[in-house]
Formats: structure tokens, sequence, C-alpha cells
């Protein structure tokens, strides 16, 4: 069956190795949501449908409140926000069990070759994370939303694009849903380039390369390790694992600011923006996603305001 889940924390691997096919929602309500609705939640919503599973990350009360309709049978994903005790660690290996359970129920059967199939995912977010540090940021963010939904990654390997004079900055936030994708080319075109994709569609949202002979010996250890020890995200306590994940990308691709895009619903990434600001590291820019349907003009004068500053 199809089993739909919008959270980079859901590890698709280990669905595949119940026999069902994941499929991951990278919101599909980009314009249209609701009065207080944030479209990640609502594009789950409208994604999910009779015949499909479902698995809900309660990651943020907004996902909580997805799939209440209950068109599908829902699985609830308890996510510890705190990630830094051997017990938050211990209880996400304890949901991947209840999880398992869920999806044996619902037409799958044990798990089987979950290690072949973690490193051969591992292997496809390894070409994808290349693509990452090469190619334009639409470009890259186009391959990683497909294999977020059907799990193909381009079959040949990327071209590195050569210098262009463009200030290099990080995008951060939710998910960034490909209706909305021209929000690279309008970044572009403003002067600036994404070298660093920490919306939750792009390369943030990819679980961290695996230990090869942890996977082989003991594969849930090794989805731990990857997945919820290594995933920066606005909801985690402490909130280190961004900033980390930032002083890497400065280090590693020269970024020069961070433009911070939350859904208009979303407090918590709302709220990442006066702890990036106290960080002190980087200019940064809020751009409110409501701006990709309205005002395009004062989006890009922010903007441009910014690589003024920093050309
Ligand atoms: S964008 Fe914000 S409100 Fe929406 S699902 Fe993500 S964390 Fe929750």
């Amino acid at each position: 069956m199809r089993v739909l889940f919008a959270s980079p924390f859901i590890p698709p691997e280990f669905i595949t190795a119940h026999g069902h096919r994941p499929s991951r929602v990278l919101s599909a309500a980009a314009t249209d949501c609701h009065q207080g609705r944030c479209a990640v939640a609502a594009g789950f919503d409208e994604a999910l449908v009779r015949g499909d599973l479902g698995i809900v990350v309660g990651s943020c009360d907004q996902m909580r409140r997805s799939a209440d309709g209950r068109v599908a049978p829902t699985f609830r994903f308890h996510l510890p926000a705190t990630w830094t005790t051997a017990n938050a660690a211990r209880q996400y290996g304890d949901e991947l069990q209840r999880l398992s359970v869920f999806l044996q129920r619902h037409g799958g059967h044990a798990p089987a070759d979950l290690a072949t199939h973690l490193l051969d995912h591992d292997t496809r977010r390894a070409r994808l994370r290349t693509g990452c540090s090469l190619l334009p940021a639409r470009a890259a963010a186009e391959a990683i939303a497909a294999y977020a939904v059907s799990g193909v990654v381009p079959a040949s390997d990327p071209v590195a694009q050569p210098p262009d004079g463009r200030v290099p900055i990080a995008l951060l936030g939710g998910p960034l849903p490909v209706a909305a994708f021209d929000l690279y080319d309008l970044i572009e075109g403003c002067g600036a380039r994404v070298v660093l994709d920490g919306c939750e569609s792009g390369e943030r949202g990819l679980a961290a390369p695996c230990d090869r002979r942890l996977a082989a010996d003991d594969p849930l250890a090794a989805l731990v390790d990857s997945y919820f020890l290594a995933i920066p995200d606005a909801f985690r306590r402490p909130d280190s694992l961004i900033f980390s994940w930032l002083e890497r990308g400065i280090a590693e691709r020269g970024v020069r600011a961070v433009v911070v895009r939350p859904d208009p619903w979303c407090d918590l990434w709302r709220a990442v923006v006066p702890r990036l600001h106290d960080w002190g590291r980087l200019p940064v820019v809020l751009v409110e996603s409501d701006g990709e349907s309205g005002s395009r003009a004062r989006l890009a004068t922010r903007i441009e305001a910014l690589t003024e500053m920093l050309g």
C-alpha cells in the first residue's frame, strides 16, 4: 500500500522493508490553506485518500491535529522534542517498533532486508547531497522532491556550476511546496544564490550518512543515528543542531546570510528568527511565505537590499 507521511523523521527504507510503498508529502496546499492552518498540515490532509496508510508525526500542534477526519488508517508517531538523552533515542526506536506492528497489521510483512534497504537509500541520499553542493538550488530541490515522493534519484552525476558572483545564502524554514520553487529563481534574480537549503523539503530534511558497519549489524540503531540524532528542526530541544548545521554551511559553502521562510501559521519557525538574531553570526531576513502569491516586489526588494549590503 502507499504510505504517506510529511515528516523527514520517517525513514522510507523502513516502510519499504515492510513491503509498502513510502511517499512523502511536501505540502499540496501551497496557496489556498485555511485561516490558521499551515500549508504542510493542510497539504497532508488533502493528499491522504482512502486506500492509503498515513503516518502523522506529532512534532507540532498543527501536525498533531492532522488526519483527524481519518479517511485512511493513520499511525500517530510520538517524536520526542528532546534528543540529547538516551531515553529520547530509545523512545524513537520504540516508536519505529510500534510503527512496524501497524505496517504489518495493514497488509505488510515483518521487516525484511532492512540493512540492504537502508544502505540503498543511504547511497541515493549521498547522490542528492552531492547535487546540493554542485547544482543550482532549484535543480537540487527538484531532485530531492522527486526522491521524497517516489524514491528516485538522478541517474547521472551532477556537474558543478561555475561561480557566478551571487551572494551565497542559506534558506531556512518548513517545506517549500514545489509550486513555490520559483522562490529560488527570484532569489537568484536579486543577486543571491541558495547554497544551503534549510527548507524541510531541501537538504536539511535528508537523513545523515549512515555508519555502514552499524547498518549491517543493527539497522534500527543506524536509523536512530541518521534520523533522530541528526536532522536539525525548529521543534527540537535544545535547538543547537540548527546552529551547528549553519556553522558547517558557513565553513564549507561560504554562507553569508540566512533567509527564513516560515509558513504564515507556523509559530515554531517564526520563533527561530529571534534565536538567529541572538546567535549573531549572519544577517537574517524574514520572508513571509504568502509573499509568493501576493507581494513579490516587496520580497525582491528585501533580498536585493541584503545582496547590496553584502555585495
Ligand atoms: S511548517 Fe510549522 S506548523 Fe507546519 S507542520 Fe511544519 S512545524 Fe508544524
